[in-house]
């Protein structure tokens, strides 16, 4: 099965109850038990599985050309987990790239987490430079997040997979900004690909859930499972539920996503008062050719920098009437947010840089939007 089948069947089936095209939502808790002590269905206490839930991940694992998938209650729950399940016998030093989504580097910086591994950022767009970090004391794990948020840095994953791989260390790629559809990390030589479902695919900015996709069985995978149901950071039945639903569009919603962005991008590298515009599908951007080789189109996100500083970048940003001033990315609404001041202290993205997750919406109305928006600088 091609994708967009894949993303309307795997997983599920007519309800052989009711005749039910859609899945129906289990909200059941609690599983009938056998008398000789069996579960008729293999569901036991919802915690530990349920069908909404492995729906989605068998889904989810389709999507990734993957071995299996585990989901967790929200992206950052997910990428807790991934980070903790680290084999003990790995080494508990952690490279990232010096551009990612800064609630990884809360985490990282802000919690136990901390305490319990060496944290080193690299620039993974240099691949000499990764190579003399990863080689200059021994890693465990190399994270991947590209394109990034928000400055849409493109890293080669194939390249970066194979730089691990030679160190015994485990590649994860955090796939939310490209989604299945424009990008298979498992297929590049990653280890794991990390969703923050919340986004794309879900897609309409009404739930909340995270998931791995393994390529392969690894101890680290079976630790995961148990992390799932033992530490129970798990989704609700409901919003997996909505993420089945929300994954059925995808592709069709990615296709939208990217013509429109292609669009506006193009529209905002002609403005005077833009200084620079932070998208793969632009001929000039670093990742360009990157981005053309691993990717099958370049998405639906970007930033620009507004000529000027902060108080320019917020000018525009107050003066949009389409484009909501918020945060997140991927649902049909398009939003725009000026990073620095949501990131604070931790913040690398420039003071004059807004991001745009372009929707839906006509884009002719997004560009008109911006127009009357700059010309308020
Ligand atoms: N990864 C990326 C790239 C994100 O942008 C986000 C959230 O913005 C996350 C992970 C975290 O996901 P969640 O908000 O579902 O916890």
């Amino acid at each position: 099965m091609r994708f967009e089948t894949k993303a309307i069947h795997a997983g599920r089936q007519v309800d052989p109850v009711t005749g039910a095209v859609t899945t129906p939502i289990h909200l059941s808790t609690t599983y009938e038990r056998s008398h000789d002590g069996s579960y008729t269905d293999g569901f036991m206490y919802s915690r530990g599985d349920n069908p909404n839930r492995r729906s989605l991940e068998e889904c989810l694992t389709a999507l990734e050309e993957g071995h299996d998938c585990v989901t967790f209650s929200s992206g950052m729950a997910a990428i807790t987990s991934i980070i903790e399940v680290l084999h003990e016998d790995k080494p508990r030093r952690i490279v990232l790239p010096d551009d990612m989504y800064f609630g990884v580097l809360t985490l990282l910086n802000e919690t136990d987490i901390s305490k319990k591994f060496d944290i080193v950022s690299a620039d993974m767009t240099n691949l000499n430079a990764l190579k003399d970090v990863v080689e200059s004391e021994p890693t465990g794990l190399i994270w991947i997040e590209t394109p990034s948020n928000p400055q849409i840095k493109i890293i080669d994953i194939e390249a970066v997979a194979e730089i691990a791989k030679a160190n015994g260390a485990v590649t994860v790629v955090d796939n939310t900004t490209a989604t299945p559809v424009l990008q298979n990390p498992l297929t590049l030589g990653a280890d794991f690909a990390l969703h923050s479902v919340t986004k794309y695919i879900g897609g309409h900015s009404d739930l909340l859930l995270g998931a791995v996709v393994a390529k392969e069985e690894s101890e680290m995978l079976e630790r995961l499972r148990t992390w799932q149901h033992a530490k129970g950071a798990v989704p609700s039945s409901f919003d997996c539920w909505l993420a089945l639903r929300g994954v059925q569009s995808l592709s069709a919603r990615m296709s939208v996503h990217t013509a429109s962005a292609k669009i506006v991008a193009e529209f905002l590298s002609q403005h005077d008062k833009v200084e620079a515009v932070h998208y793969p599908g632009l001929p000039d951007h670093p990742g360009h050719d990157i981005a053309a080789k691993q990717m099958s189109d370049f998405g639906g996100l970007m930033s620009f920098q507004v000529k000027g500083s902060d108080a320019e970048a917020l000018t525009v940003a107050n003066a949009v009437n389409i484009f909501t001033q918020a945060t997140s990315l991927g649902g049909t609404h398009s939003y725009i947010e000026h990073r620095s001041s949501v990131e604070k202290e931790l913040t690398k993205a420039p003071q004059n840089l807004l991001r745009l997750s372009i929707g839906l919406e006509n884009v002719h109305d997004l560009v008109e939007d911006l127009e009357q928006a700059l010309d308020q600088v």
